[in-house]
């Protein structure tokens, strides 16, 4: 889409970090956002300083893991604001630490909000991306969605299946002659919400901003493009990763602290 004006942009995990900065970026830019988290007092806050500032916002709790909680949040979408024209599935927890000390439940929460919920929020809310005369669908991955991560592993293959699920969506769409609604992929490094506190950022990269990231997003949905690769150096990791021999591969990850830069990941407290 070449305009965000009279479009309407829902944004899972719009109450913190990146989804909070592409709420206010998208809302800049015109867009009707519909401010969508768990988390219902960070998303009012979100919608109300949106409005506060002359924008068009609304807030609507949901947790994307629960299917009916999903469809609830949709027929309130419908039934309070319209048809979305683009979708950003954005939420996202981590739970870092050595594989066997972080018990399985957090693991499974991993896939469950970053993979899982992709997924099923995709296939609740295409239907009306499809009837829109344009429409965008940007999924939020990871820079660790194409290269192992230790200390990471749930939260890095949670990743590498967000990216096969929005590649293989993007071709989908085309090849059934649904042109008009496009994919974005997003896969930054570390940005700096809180999500990674701790964690030292690889070298020839640094923390990125949630403003940056959200700039490139909407960028990206203006200009139809597939990924947002960021920063620079996240953009050769693909190829280096496929043509390198892995022990080759490995040492390169290693002197780029790439292998350990989850090793002192805290996080933000545990409630
Ligand atoms: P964040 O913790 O600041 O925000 C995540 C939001 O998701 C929160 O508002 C939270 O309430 C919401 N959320 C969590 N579980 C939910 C659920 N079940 N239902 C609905 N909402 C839920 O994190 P962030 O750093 O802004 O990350 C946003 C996205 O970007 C995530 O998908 C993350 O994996 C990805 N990402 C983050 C970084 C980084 O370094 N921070 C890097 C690459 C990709």
């Amino acid at each position: 889409m070449t305009s965000l004006a009279a479009k309407r942009v829902l944004i899972t995990g719009g109450g913190s970090g990146i989804g909070r900065s592409l709420a206010h970026r998208f809302a800049g830019a015109g867009a009707e956002v519909v401010v969508c988290d768990i988390d219902a007092s960070a998303a009012r806050e979100v919608r109300a300083r949106i409005t506060a500032r002359g924008g068009r916002a609304c807030a609507v709790t949901a947790d994307v893991t629960d299917a009916s909680s999903i469809a609830r949040a949709r027929q309130q979408v419908l039934a309070e604001a319209g048809p979305i024209d683009v979708l950003v599935n954005n939420a996202g927890i981590v739970h870092g630490g050595p594989f066997l000390q972080v018990p399985l439940s957090r693991h499974l929460a991993t896939y469950h909000v970053n993979t899982l919920a992709v997924v099923a929020v995709t296939h609740a809310f295409l239907p009306d991306l499809l009837a829109r005369p344009e429409a965008h669908l940007v999924n939020i991955a990871s820079a660790s969605g194409f290269v192992g991560l230790p200390y990471g592993s749930t939260y890095a293959s949670s990743k590498w299946a967000v990216i096969g699920f929005s590649e293989s969506i993007r071709m989908e769409l085309a090849s059934l002659g649904h042109a008009h609604v496009r994919v974005t992929t997003v896969c930054p490094s570390y940005v700096r919400t809180g999500m990674f506190d701790g964690v030292r950022a690889p070298r020839l990269t640094r923390m990125l901003t949630p403003e940056r990231v959200a700039d490139l997003v909407v960028r990206a949905v203006l200009k139809k493009r597939a990924f947002v690769l960021a920063p620079w150096i996240v953009g050769v990791t693909p190829l280096l990763n496929a043509i390198l021999p892995r022990p080759v591969f490995d040492a390169v990850a290693r002197a780029f602290g790439v292998n350990t830069s989850m090793a002192s990941w805290r996080g933000r407290p545990q409630l």
